[in-house]
């Protein structure tokens, strides 16, 4: 989304916030969940997630009865400062109205024109009503989103060619094509800043959910902060396209995918790039120095480039079913052989097929493989 476009620029963004910032989004007027109490064990939940009502009426052997909707609002209040009364701020809900409160700051320290993104990543914090499936909705998340700036007659063009592109995106690394859709919101569903907005959702064990949003925001947010882009004598009010993923979530239906149970042990199929280790390297035997010392060899020149796990313990086949269980693509075994003629063995995590490569061959078959 950054590092291969020349039209998105990065950025990271402060996570304490000015007020003014959430009064100016419409985050302190609207950012609400409509929150309903059992009237009989007091738990509380939003009113809109008809599932999980259901789900908590069948805890009871009484019929329930449930509190009017309240307004909840989401945002996380801190208070800052050395003098009393401390000053509040808010933990950002979204890390989108940094992107938005920085605009200036890149347009004039960038060379960025329209169209054009800025893309970040990092923490955001709702106190929301019900944290829980898994990691699916907690209070301190991570959210990865790029504001697409667009004139407002590109807006509908570039909607489009965000959705398909996110889409790519998640399948390009392992999300299965059945696995995922697209929903539209209906008006009286769409939130405060919203013109169009759809879901790309994932058929979750607890149901069809939404992981990311592409979001047509109009020139909501930008006419609120009061800014404008100028632009060989014309100035105007850009429009906002804008993809808000979870990383939390992605993870989780990432590693759902990827999850193979074979002759009753665990292999988790992840794309090579989302593995936390790329390769792991062996040495045959603990107590032969020699060996040893020759793997250390590569495994400390790989580490250079790559995270590389290592592993001496038991024998090597539980080695490789270890490695299988956390998603290792390749495993390289260095034994009497290496010491021969400088080749190792490389196992494939999906096929368990080996080959024997040079060990100058290593870094580029790796990079091939992982990119
Ligand atoms: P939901 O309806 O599930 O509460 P939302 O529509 O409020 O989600 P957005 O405000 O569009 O979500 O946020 C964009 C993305 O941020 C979501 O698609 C999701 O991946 C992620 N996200 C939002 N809230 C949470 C949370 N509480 N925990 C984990 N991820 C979240």
């Amino acid at each position: 989304m950054v590092k291969y476009r020349d039209d998105v620029v990065g950025l990271d963004a402060a996570i304490m916030m000015n007020t003014k910032v959430w009064e100016a989004s419409g985050h302190v007027d609207a950012f609400t969940d409509p929150l309903v109490e059992c009237k009989i064990c007091h738990s509380r939940f939003r009113a809109d997630k008809e599932e999980e009502i259901k789900a908590h009426e069948k805890t009871h052997k009484e019929k329930v009865e449930w509190t009017e909707p309240k307004s909840f609002n989401l945002l996380v209040e801190a208070y800052l400062g050395v003098a009393e009364p401390k000053q509040k701020v808010y933990l950002r809900g979204e890390i989108t109205q940094g992107a938005f409160v920085n605009f200036e700051n890149v347009v004039n320290s960038t060379r960025v024109k329209i169209p054009f993104g800025i893309a970040q990543i990092g923490k955001a914090f709702r106190n929301e009503i019900t944290p829980g499936n898994f990691t699916y909705r907690s209070r301190e998340f991570e959210q990865m989103e790029l504001e697409f700036f667009v004139e407002e007659k590109d807006a509908d063009k570039w909607f489009k060619f965000w959705k398909s592109e996110r889409l790519r995106w998640y399948e390009s690394l392992g999300i299965k094509k059945e696995n995922l859709r697209m929903r539209s919101h209906e008006k009286g569903e769409l939130a405060h800043y919203a013109k169009a907005a759809e879901d790309i959702e994932y058929n979750a064990p607890f149901g069809w959910s939404e992981f990311e949003g592409v979001h047509n925001r109009g020139d909501w947010d930008l006419s609120r902060h009061k800014l404008t882009y100028k632009e060989e004598g014309k100035e105007f009010t850009p429009w906002v396209i804008e993809t808000s993923g979870g990383v939390d979530r992605s993870t989780l239906f990432f590693l759902l995918d990827s999850y193979h149970e074979e002759n009753g042990r665990v292999i988790l199929k992840l794309h090579p790039k989302l593995a936390p280790y790329k390769a792991a390297v062996f040495p045959l035997l603990a107590n032969k120095p020699e060996l040893v010392e020759k793997a250390k060899g590569i495994y400390d020149s790989l580490k250079k480039d790559m995270m590389v796990a290592w592993d001496d313990r038991g024998n090597i086949g539980k080695r490789y079913f270890a490695q299988d269980e956390i998603g290792t693509p390749f495993c390289i075994t260095v034994d009497f052989q290496t010491l021969e003629d400088n080749t190792v063995t490389v196992r494939n995590r999906d096929t368990a097929k080996q080959e024997r490569l040079k060990i100058q061959e290593l870094p580029d078959f790796l990079s091939k493989k992982l990119s």
